[in-house]
């Protein structure tokens, strides 16, 4: 079966394709870079970059833009009380932002789109919105009026006839007909960075954003639309009312939208203080693809609680995954195939595929890996993996690996980076070999001392950190 999924917008798990050139046009609202982002927002973002990595593997072609939202209330709050530029602020976060990305192996998007350099787009989006009817002004500040669009509502599946004011409609003080209205242009205000625009001066407000850098760079509907849930309602629901009214045409034909992390039952968050930042993990001596592992590893529409524990399983999971593999490299196999282990290595990988498929069901697809890995093992142990069943284990390894990546050790920050331990494992058996035994407990000595130990078996070199 192809891929499918959920999509909020219907409520029901759909088979996915892209309507032309059978490339996904696709938006994912990213980060505002007021601070570093927490390893919550990371669920988020690893998401985005799994769900890049299947569609890919599904054999579509992609076309992702992801905004960066270099203009809001925090931000300039923030500039200012550090006497510092919109833009020398926001490129300090936005280089983080980048980084820590790159340490986790996202993909970069096709486009990053900073709304600082779509302002005049915006205000054109604006105009074109208040010529039609959709706004009204209120001291120098346009408001989308929400009565006049006919469908608010339809991703959210609210009844808006009691309408309760939600998390972020009232993040601004500006005066408003509706609670459900929001605006679109806020007048300068003293001190406060503005643009000089054909709708005033000012600055554009949160929503319209992406409606106008996602037609600008993906056309009038996309493909696929994603985020976390937090931003269902009233973000998306607004970029709806926005893009539609603007266009005369559905938005995004697939809404797909990720669970959070939470912590202890309540969300990561800035606000609640319960967070770590990537950086805050990788200084108590863990890999980036640890966190990565341990974000990928649950579905994305179920709720993951973090713990250190869960942590530490994810190192685990890793390890045995790379041990494995360092077997197949290193052990000495008989001739011949397999067949039953063949059998498991093609059944795993369909396996993989069919959990893929199924709404990026990573928990299942992992599954389907390490099952694999008790049958390989047992047999590896006992002799009975053959040369012949090399290339099904690698398969698998390499499909697996498309998706987590977390196969090629990263320079670690902290202690010897994993890359170093397998070289030195390397210059240790090949000292062995050339029965240099003074070399090889050097090698062996130097590693302990660094926290590896290291275990000789008959297939190979397996290692572990104290
Ligand atoms: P922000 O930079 O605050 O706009 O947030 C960036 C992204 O992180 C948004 O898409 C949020 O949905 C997402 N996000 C925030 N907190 C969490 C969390 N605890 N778990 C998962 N995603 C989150
Ligand atoms: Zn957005």
């Amino acid at each position: 079966m192809p891929l499918r999924l959920y999509n909020t917008l219907t409520q029901e798990v759909q088979p996915f394709a892209p309507l032309s050139d059978n490339t996904v046009r696709m938006y994912t609202c990213g980060p505002t870079v007021y601070d570093f982002a927490h390893i919550g927002n990371f669920r988020t973002f690893v998401f985005f970059d799994l769900l890049r990595r299947w569609l890919r593997a599904s054999g579509f072609k992609l076309d992702h833009v992801m905004n960066i939202t270099d203009v809001d209330d925090k931000i300039i709050r923030n500039a200012v009380a550090q006497n510092k530029t919109l833009e020398e602020y926001t490129a300090i976060y936005t280089k983080a932002f980048l980084d820590d990305c790159a340490a986790l192996r996202l993909e970069r998007p096709e486009h990053l789109a900073r709304a600082t350099e779509n302002i005049a787009e915006m205000a054109s989006a604006i105009h074109k919105l208040e010529d039609d009817g959709f706004t009204y002004r209120s001291d120098g500040s346009v408001y989308y009026r929400i009565s006049k669009f006919k469908g608010y509502g339809k991703l959210s599946h609210n009844d808006f006839s009691g309408m309760v004011a939600g998390a972020r409609v009232d993040v601004d003080n500006y005066d408003k007909a509706d609670a459900r209205d929001f605006a679109l242009w806020k007048a300068a205000k003293p001190g406060e960075p503005s643009w000089d625009t054909e709708v005033g001066n000012g600055r554009p407000g949160w929503h319209i954003e992406c409606s106008v850098m996602a037609i600008r760079y993906l056309g009038d509907t996309l493909d696929l639309h994603a985020g976390g849930i937090d931003l269902i309602f009233p973000h998306h629901e607004n970029e709806i009312a926005q893009s539609e009214a603007l266009t005369g045409k559905p938005f995004a034909r697939f809404w797909v939208h990720s669970e959070f992390l939470f912590v202890e039952g309540q969300k990561m968050s800035k606000s609640l203080g319960n967070y770590y930042t990537l950086r805050d993990i990788l200084a108590m001596g863990y890999s980036p693809e640890v966190v990565r592992f341990l974000l990928a590893s649950v579905p994305y529409r179920k709720a993951l609680n973090f713990t250190f524990a869960g942590l530490a399983s994810a190192k685990t999971a890793i390890e045995r995954l790379r041990n494995f593999k360092l077997r197949l490299e290193t052990a000495k196999l008989p001739a011949g195939v397999n067949a039953a282990i063949a059998d498991h290595a093609t059944r795993a990988l369909a396996g993989f595929r069919e959990a893929m498929d199924d709404d990026l069901n990573t928990a299942e697809a992992l599954a389907s890996v390490y099952e694999y890995l008790r049958d390989a093992n047992i047999a590896l142990d006992a002799g009975e993996f053959q040369t012949g069943n090399l290339a099904g284990a690698h398969a698998l390894l390499e499909q697996m690996d498309a998706v987590f990546e977390v196969l090629k050790p990263s320079a670690s920050t902290d202690g010897m980076s994993e890359a170093d331990i397998e070289n030195l494992i390397a210059e240790r058996t090949a000292a062995k070999k050339s029965r240099d035994f003074k070399r090889s407990d050097e090698i062996r000595a130097q590693l302990l001392e660094s926290g590896v130990i290291i275990e000789d078996t008959k297939d190979g070199v397996r290692w572990k950190r104290k």
